[in-house]
């Protein structure tokens, strides 16, 4: 690719392609973002920009324009998506695109990238809605894709944000901002869903072929433990995605806050930032959207709603599979899946993997771990920092002799009730041996993250931000692409929440 450009007419600084256009109007609607006045540079994430391997160009004036809506690049396609969805447990009927407008699909060292502009103006699947995002959330949004993905957890990418001072109305007056996200694809389990409903079957298949060929192949070597059936071995890819994702975000004790089915990616990635929450204090109850007055989306009974979500999806997919006990056949793999991903999920936050976590030794650690986070959930222990103590403690321990009660310090030191703690780390040492203890350590220290992304955290960026002053963005973004790094000199951000981040209310509003 080339920076230099002629007179007149910069060429493209993406190579792109539109394979999702080749659906058909059926599925999208062409139109052009809705201009934002006065747009500037709120953050631009350079390593996913390096890591895709796109040309520094696109942090010049003319990407700035068109990222806010006010210039067209040259080769994109923008249209929105059509999807539906089960909303808190309804059938909401016809949703879509209402405020993210996708620019098509460049080509990147990891493959072609869809890029959607969420807060890009109104769209015909707006419902009443401005089509804009607030500053707030967006931020949100853009720091969090990039913690998710400094954690090793599948997510959308945040590539840059654009903030500007045209007012957005919510609950009070605040200023609008595009975020620019990154997939390989933003298909979600409400995209069948909307052509289910009606029985349109042929739009269906479509659908269901292009996700297959363009972006989830492995269907067809799958499509040979369901006799051939690519479909029902779609649902099962999908299935097996989310359920290592549900494990994934339970070990961090990260709550997404809204797993409607139109916020489900058929890729399985982390995807619609909105209420989310890095739980502080343990809590299997925890509900982190202000509302969700029912818990239907509490942290603990996330993996069962994934679960009833991948339903939503089998009985969009189920007239292509066209087997009933197949479909139902297909969706109990998740029953099983699930809990294998977690209990190897806690198992690593234990630091007991490989040789050390051998399948005869799965149901005795699954009682080692629920004990232990019955212990958390008596204390409410904060659970981002007793992970962290607890590696510690056992490097510390590692060092010494004979395991001593003052070796495990490091951990027991921060809780009420210290002999329970201490009698539950003499069946865990026992298990591990002493032997193993440094290399645990170790690994647990690449395993459990010293920096997430805390809603307090968040907050002071956006205060910052809201005063025109975006550093804070730039910091939490450093130190959350490497959340198990030490980062010497931040420790302040690893700390427990100051009392008024109890205050903090977080809803769907955004
Ligand atoms: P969410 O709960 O953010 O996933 O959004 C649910 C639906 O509402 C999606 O179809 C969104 O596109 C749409 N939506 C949310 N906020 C807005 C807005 N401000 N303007 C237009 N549509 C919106
Ligand atoms: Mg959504």
């Amino acid at each position: 690719m080339t920076t230099s450009a002629r007179a007149g007419a910069a060429p493209p600084a993406l190579d792109w392609t539109h394979r999702l256009t080749q659906l058909g109007p059926r599925f999208f609607t062409r139109l052009q973002p809705t201009p934002l006045a006065a747009p500037r540079w709120a953050a631009r994430n350079e390593s996913l920009r390096a890591e895709l391997n796109w040309p520094a160009d696109l942090w010049d004036h003319h990407h700035l324009q068109a990222f806010a809506g006010n210039a067209l690049l040259s080769g994109s396609d923008p249209l929105a998506t059509v999807y539906s969805g089960h909303q808190f447990g309804q059938w909401a009927g016809q949703l879509g695109d209402g405020r993210a407008i996708w620019l098509g699909e460049a080509a990147s060292s990891q493959g072609p990238q869809e890029i959607q502009l969420k807060g890009a103006g109104r769209t015909p699947y707006s419902r009443g809605g401005d089509g804009r995002a607030v500053l707030r959330s967006s931020i949100r949004e853009y720091l969090c894709s990039e913690a998710m993905h400094g954690l090793g957890i599948p997510t959308t990418r945040a590539l840059c944000l654009v903030a500007s001072p045209e007012p957005v109305r919510r609950e009070t007056l605040e200023s609008a901002a595009v975020v620019v996200r990154v997939a390989p694809s933003f298909l979600r389990f409400g995209h069948f869903e909307q052509f289910s409903a009606p029985g349109d079957e042929a739009s269906l298949r479509a659908l269901a072929d292009h996700a297959v060929r363009h972006h989830l192949p492995e269907c067809h070597a799958r499509a040979a433990l369901w006799q051939g059936n690519v479909y029902a071995a779609l649902l099962d890819v999908v299935q097996e995605r989310t359920a290592k994702l549900l494990a994934q975000w339970q070990a961090v004790g990260f709550c997404h806050g809204v797993m409607n089915t139109d916020n489900m990616s058929l890729l399985g990635l982390t995807i619609d930032y909105g209420p989310f929450q890095f739980m502080d204090g343990f809590d299997p109850g925890h509900i982190c959207n202000h509302s969700d007055h029912q818990g239907r989306y509490a942290y603990g009974r996330q993996p069962q709603v994934a679960y009833w979500n991948l339903f939503c999806l089998a009985q969009a997919l189920a007239p292509l599979i066209g087997d009933q006990d197949m479909t139902l056949h297909v969706l109990e793999g998740y029953k099983t899946l699930f809990p294998r991903a977690l209990g190897d999920a806690m198992r690593a936050k234990l630091g007991l993997t490989g040789a050390l976590a051998p399948e005869s030794e799965r149901a005795a650690d699954w009682t080692l771990v629920e004990d232990l986070l019955q212990f958390m959930a008596s204390e409410k222990t904060d659970f981002t920092l007793f992970w962290r103590q607890l590696s510690q403690a056992v490097l510390q321990q590692s060092a010494s002799e004979v395991l001593t009660p003052q070796g495990w310090s490091a951990v027991t030191d921060h809780v009420q009730d210290r002999a329970r703690l201490l009698a539950w780390l003499d069946r865990y040492s026992a298990r591990a041996g002493q032997a193993h203890l440094a290399a645990m350590g170790q690994q647990m220290l690449r395993t459990n993250p010293k920096f997430v992304l805390r809603n307090h955290l968040a907050e002071l960026a956006i205060r910052q931000a809201k005063d025109g002053d975006f550093s804070e963005i730039d910091t939490l973004h450093h130190l959350l692409q490497s959340p198990f790094d030490e980062h010497p000199g931040f420790e302040a951000y690893a700390h427990l929440p100051p009392d008024w981040a109890g205050q903090l209310e977080i809803s769907c509003s955004s």
